[in-house]
Parts: structure tokens; sequence; C-alpha cells
């Protein structure tokens, strides 16, 4: 059995946390590929290195003296070193970074070099073969990720490597030009290796037990998922809920090796299992509740809207040429609504009003602002009767007017409108309904 271990920042921080993560590796030897992220925060004040990296290398850029900044990042790392009482030194790489930013290597390479450094430690530490990621993770001339041709390097450069350490989070063209993912881009590395190794299963250590049903920040002491689809999970996290890297479900997905979210500092926790398809029922009707703010909705009216033909192709066309993604659309017999991102529109509105009514001459316009939605998320709703009574009984009972509502044809959420200061109040009242009192 194989397995890659990808482990975050605040994993990481500091050699406190290099030693829980020394004995989660140590306790399952199938724990054999390892993709570090950059050390992140040792408390909540702390910057992470490779926000320091990123500054850093502004003020080189800048033509300012930063060997006071790249002193202190140095000062991270030998900390993470002496706490360990590792024999390994870092002198010749800060000698060639420092080089390298005076020649404006460029700020990919100045970001990545958080994760490098980290990487040699971690190798160091474990005794496993160090893989620079600028060999073989391979992005095109133009920037973009090269999917096959990583897949190839890699798999060719791990398959007769019993274990191995992989940074995360960058790669390299094939001149060798450093490219970085975006932010949290580690967890794209590590679905890689998982991929080019055709692990059994990709752990991902952070910081908390896995996704929660709800927003902690908005729920007290929510509790956790413990199986989730991959379709479920995109729901969730378009809504909002976000632990892990967008573009790391890709890879692994694709390939059916399962996902399982675990908390570094709570290594007991079985985390949440981020899999294809499942016959394990929730333990709940639902699977999660998310929502996020920030929504105006444009509700188009006009007699005979619907014997119209063009009539909705017409309005998007506005929307479109006006670059406004469009995130929702419930219609009525004679109305049209649009929800979109409030700030994008702001910026456009009157443009846009005045291009629906050149478009199609409507009898009315109604604009709203302030609005909030609330997705109702589970592979358990499908198979269950009265979910979306219980919704609704349970918003009713919290006073709070339900401003648009939409299932998706997948029965796989339902999603609720609301005002904006009805937002937090919705969401405790779905999570009392569905998850403590347990109907
Ligand atoms: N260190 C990078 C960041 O802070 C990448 C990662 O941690 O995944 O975004």
């Amino acid at each position: 059995m194989k397995k890659v271990v990808k482990f975050g920042g605040s994993s990481l921080a500091s050699a406190d946390q290099f030693k829980k993560v020394g004995s989660i590796i140590h306790e399952d030897e199938n724990r054999r590929y390892v993709v570090p992220s950059a050390p992140g925060k040792r408390f909540s004040s702390d910057t992470k290195v490779t926000d320091m990296l990123y500054a850093c290398y502004e003020s080189a850029v800048n033509g300012e003296d930063f060997s006071g900044q790249l002193e202190d990042i140095k000062a991270r790392y030998q900390e993470i070193i002496d706490g360990l009482n590792l024999d390994c030194s870092l002198n010749a790489d800060f000698e060639s970074i420092r080089e390298n930013f005076q020649n404006k290597a460029g700020v990919d390479y100045a970001a990545s070099r958080g994760e490098f450094l980290n990487g040699k430690i971690m190798s160091s530490y474990l005794g496993f073969e160090f893989v620079d990621a600028a060999e073989v993770v391979r992005f095109n001339d133009d920037g973009s990720f090269n999917a096959e041709t990583t897949n190839d390097l890699l798999s060719e450069r791990l398959r007769n490597m019993n274990s191995a350490v992989v940074p995360g989070f960058y790669g390299a063209k094939a001149d060798g030009t450093v490219v970085t993912f975006s932010r949290g881009g580690s967890d794209i590395t590590g679905s890689l290796v998982a991929l080019a190794v055709h692990a059994d299963l990709y752990e991902n250590w952070t910081d908390v037990s896995g996704f929660l049903i709800a927003d902690p920040r908005i729920v007290k002491n929510p509790k956790s998922i413990e199986t989730i689809t991959y379709k479920e999970l995109r729901e969730l996290s378009y809504m909002g809920a976000s632990v892990l890297h967008e573009d790391a479900i890709f890879p692994v997905r694709k390939a059916g090796i399962p996902i399982n979210i675990r908390n570094t500092n709570a290594p007991e926790d079985k985390g949440t299992l981020i899999v294809e398809s499942t016959c394990r029922q929730p333990k709940y009707t639902i699977t999660g509740i998310a929502g996020t703010d920030g929504f105006a909705s444009i509700t188009i009216e006009k007699a005979m809207m619907n014997s119209e033909i063009g009539f909705c192709r017409k309005v998007l066309q506005v929307f479109e040429d006006n670059g406004i993604s469009i995130e929702h659309m419930p219609s009525g017999i004679d109305t049209m609504t649009i929800f979109v991102n409030k700030s994008a529109f702001e910026e456009k509105e009157q443009k846009i009003l005045s291009d629906i009514q050149r478009a199609v001459r409507p009898d009315h316009i109604e604009l709203e602002s302030d609005l909030a939605l609330v997705a109702v998320v589970g592979r358990g709703m499908k198979s269950t009767r009265g979910t979306a009574g219980r919704i609704f009984s349970a918003l009713a009972h919290a006073h709070i007017n339900v401003k648009m509502i939409d299932q998706g044809s997948s029965e796989l959420n339902i999603i609720v409108g609301v005002k904006h200061e009805d937002f937090k109040n919705a969401i405790r009242a779905l999570y009392e309904i569905f998850v403590l009192t347990q109907i």
C-alpha cells in the first residue's frame, strides 16, 4: 500500500510541529511520499514564510537592502534545524537565494524557496530522498500547467524510489524558470504525486479535523463530516467552505484515489474522507451547510415574457457582454431573476440596466441588494422525503423570509436566498434542525 502525505504550513511551522509530523510518518510505513508546504504561522499574529519571501523579494526588486529580511527568513529555518538537532546547513542555499534575488530571478522563484528549503529539512529529518519539484512538475512556456508531462516526469522519477520528499507549490518551465501554483498550491502537488505513484490514499494533513458541517464562526462547535463525495465537496466549496485547493481534486478524482483530510494536532481524529462515490450513508440527512454573502438580484418583469422567443438569451447576453457572471437564475411565468455578485455588478449597474432596457423592453426591473445564499448539501437528500419541508419550516420558525429557492436537478442541494441580516441565523436554524435534533 502507498500513501502520499501532504503537510500544510501550520503543520511545519516549528520544530515541535515537525516532530508531530515525524511521528505521524513513522507510525505507518505506507506513508512514503511526503509533500511539505513552507513553514506557516506559529501563532495567530505570526507571518508565513511564503509571505516573508514575497516581501523580501519586493524589496530586492525595488533596489532596497533586503539582507535583514532574508536573515529573518533564515532564522525561521535555523530554529527548526536546531530544534530537531539536525546536521543540515542551508548556508549555501541562502547564498544562492541572495544572488538570485539580486538578479531578479522572479517572484515565483522567490515564493517557491519556502517549500524548497522546508523540503530539504524534511528530507534530512526523515532520511527520505529529496526530489526538487522544478525537475518533475512542468509548466508550459505560457505559464499554464502541463499535466501530462508532469505525470510522465514524476512517475518516471519516483518509480524506483521507495520514499521521497517532493516540495509542494512549484514547478518549472522546460528552460528551468520556476513557476508556482496559486496560493495553497501544495495541495495540488500532493495530488499530482498521488496520481504519479498510483497511491491508494492521499492524506492531506492540516490543522483542522476535516470539513465541518457548518462554518465554526457561525455555528458553535459544529460536528465534522466523516465522508463526503467530490460532487458534494464541489457544492460546498462553491459556497465558500475551503480546506483544500480546488485544483487538487481533479488529478486524484480521475484516478479514483480518495483524499483524507487529517489534523496534525489531533492525529487520532479520523478526519474527512473524500471519495468519488460511497454507499456509506451520511449520519445526518445532510452532509453540510454552507453560505456566501454579497449577492444582488435583478428581477425583470414583462407581460407575456414566456411566449417571447429569445427573451432569456437577450438578457443573458447583456450580462455576458458586460463580463458579469450569473450565479443563479430562478424564473416565473412573466419574470426572471438573476443573482449576481454584488460588488462586480455595482460597478456596471447603470450600463447593464440600460442595456437590458434596450434589449428586451421590460415592463419593470427591480433590484435588490444585500442578499445571501445558503446551500444545504447532501447525497442523502435524494432518498429522504420532506427535506425541503424541514428546511422551510426551520427558516419560518426562525422568522426568516426566503427570497429564492433553487433545488439542483441532481437533488444534491437546495439553495435558498435570504436577506444579509438573516444569513447567520438561517445557517444556525438549519444546523439545529438537521444535526442537533437529528431528524
Ligand atoms: N506556501 C504556499 C502558500 O502559503 C503554498 C502552500 O502552502 O500550499 O500559499
